[in-house]
């Protein structure tokens, strides 16, 4: 019997886990036990097919089943790890296609069981017509239900409500978000989330903040969201309130969570039991500027994770460096790159924080399409330690948010940005980058 690595999940931090051990390790088994109907898929371009601008599901497909086994790795869909007795090394299977359980033994496992979509407390959610995304079926519901649907309400202004609204306009459908908090993206600072609140008015999109839902009306099938600033006609509801890890099978096997409630995992991915490893959603990262255990449900960090479990489990020496919290997302023209700090978020932690807030352009003011381009950066008062920053703007431009990145990774501050010989030609950006120009400020 050779040594056997069973990875239970099968999208990004399970499947990287799987392909990255098998190509270290070839003697080792592999195999995978994925719950859906999908494995290896880009979760992340589901917004995209829902628009039309990707034209399949199967496009999101990364590798297949077959190639999977191809490569040595055994990949089984519509297989659910319903328990797993640490002690023994086994785990018990649920095959959802032949109705039937069978046994299976590890020496490795990794848990990749990702993250699932938060339910609000809110009567009538289980109706027809209300939907979550997550799961390639769930895009698969969505797009059937697309075909017959006029007006969309959005329970939550954050990533996935945002980069949805832009979908369903695409679409042609009325959309209405309905956020919580006091504005769009309240996970950042307010200027940025009016950037988004105009981009979103300019596209057609209403947006209610400051709101809750009190109930989804209908009889059986949703008809309006009932919320305490009126009434919002939907013949579809997406909610989208935000993601909990799927910590369940291995709290039941004894594996450890964190403070932040998805599995303690070390810089090599381990959990508190020894051949047991995290990767993904389902597991904590450490966040370099705060020092302390983060959750940040992220499909770069999934991939990760699963690549750094993938060469230890094979006896490579590899280590996950870590997270300072870097995210982008687009919503109709507007690109928006977050990393580090916000400046709330610094503040409440502590920080003696400080920020600038400038409107610059994204190219040569003779350029043609040169286009504006807004920067935050948030500093420690004092040292001028970078915090965190935001890049706002037409397309690729906003990607510069790696460079603010890179920095808070070296513990860099406002003045190491500024001596950075980075890249100039009209077609790219002003002479001097906006990056640049914030940094002289922050001064
Ligand atoms: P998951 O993708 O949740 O996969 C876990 C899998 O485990 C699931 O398929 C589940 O069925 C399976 N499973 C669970 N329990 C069991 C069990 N007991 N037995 C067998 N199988 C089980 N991230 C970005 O960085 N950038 C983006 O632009 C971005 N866009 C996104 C857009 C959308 C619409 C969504 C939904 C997510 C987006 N993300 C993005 C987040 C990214 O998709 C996730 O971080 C990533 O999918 C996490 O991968 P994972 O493998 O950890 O978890
Ligand atoms: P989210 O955490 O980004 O946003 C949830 C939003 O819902 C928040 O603005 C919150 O204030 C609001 N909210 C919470 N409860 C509410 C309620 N009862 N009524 C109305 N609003 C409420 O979560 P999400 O948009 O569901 O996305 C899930 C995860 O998917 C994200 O955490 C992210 O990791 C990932 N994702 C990333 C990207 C990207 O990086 N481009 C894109 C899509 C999804």
């Amino acid at each position: 019997m050779g040594t056997r690595l069973v990875v239970v999940g099968g999208v990004a931090g399970g499947a990287s886990a799987a392909a990255k051990a098998k190509r270290e390790n070839p003697e080792l088994e592999v195999v995978v036990y994925e719950k859906s109907g999908w494995v290896s898929f880009g979760a992340c371009g589901l917004p995209y097919v829902l628009s039309g601008e990707i034209p399949s599901l199967e496009a999101l497909v990364a590798r297949t089943p077959e190639a999977f086994r191809k490569g040595g790795v055994l990949v089984y869909p519509r297989h659910e790890v319903v328990d797993v007795d640490y002690a023994l090394r086994t785990l018990t299977v649920y095959s959802h296609g032949e109705g039937r359980t069978f046994q299976e033994r590890f020496d490795h496992l990794v848990l990749a069981t990702g993250a699932r979509p938060v339910i609000p407390p809110v009567p009538g959610v289980e109706q027809e017509g209300v939907y979550t995304l997550r799961s390639m079926e769930d895009g698969a519901a969505l797009l059937e239900a697309l075909k017959g649907a006029k007006r969309a309400a959005i329970l939550g202004a954050g990533y996935i409500g945002l980069e949805v609204a832009e979908a369903f306009r695409k679409r042609g459908l009325e959309v209405t978000l309905l956020e919580a908090q006091d504005r769009p993206l309240p996970q950042w600072d307010p200027e940025v989330s009016a950037l988004v609140r105009e981009e979103l008015s300019r596209h057609g999109v209403e947006v209610w903040t400051g709101v809750r839902a009190l109930a989804l009306r209908g009889a059986g099938r949703v008809e309006a969201v009932e919320t305490t600033e009126g009434v919002v006609p939907a013949d579809l509801v997406l909610l989208a309130v935000g993601v909990r890890p799927n910590t369940a099978l291995a709290q039941a096997m004894g594996v450890a969570l964190g403070p932040t409630g998805a599995i303690a995992t070390d810089e090599r991915m381990r959990t508190n039991l020894e051949g047991v490893y995290a990767a993904g959603d389902v597991a904590e990262s450490r966040h370099l500027l705060l020092g302390r255990p983060y959750w940040l449900p992220l499909g770069d960090v999934a991939n990760k994770h699963g690549r750094t479990a993938g060469a230890v489990i094979a006896g490579k020496e590899a280590r996950f460096a870590g997270v300072v919290g870097t995210a982008v997302f687009k919503v109709f023209g507007l690109g928006v790159a977050t990393t580090g700090l916000s400046l709330e978020r610094a503040l409440s932690e502590g920080f003696r924080a400080k920020k600038v807030f400038i409107r610059a352009e994204d190219s040569a003011h003779y350029w043609p399409e040169h286009a504006p381009l807004w920067v935050e950066l948030v500093y420690e008062e004092g040292t001028g330690r970078l915090l965190g920053g935001a890049v706002v703007g037409r397309g690729q431009a906003v990607k510069r948010i790696d460079v603010l990145a890179a920095l808070l990774h070296q513990k860099g501050t406002v003045e190491d940005l500024m001596g950075l010989d980075l890249a100039y030609a009209p077609p790219f950006s002003p002479v001097w980058d906006p990056l640049l120009i914030a940094a002289q400020q922050a001064r």
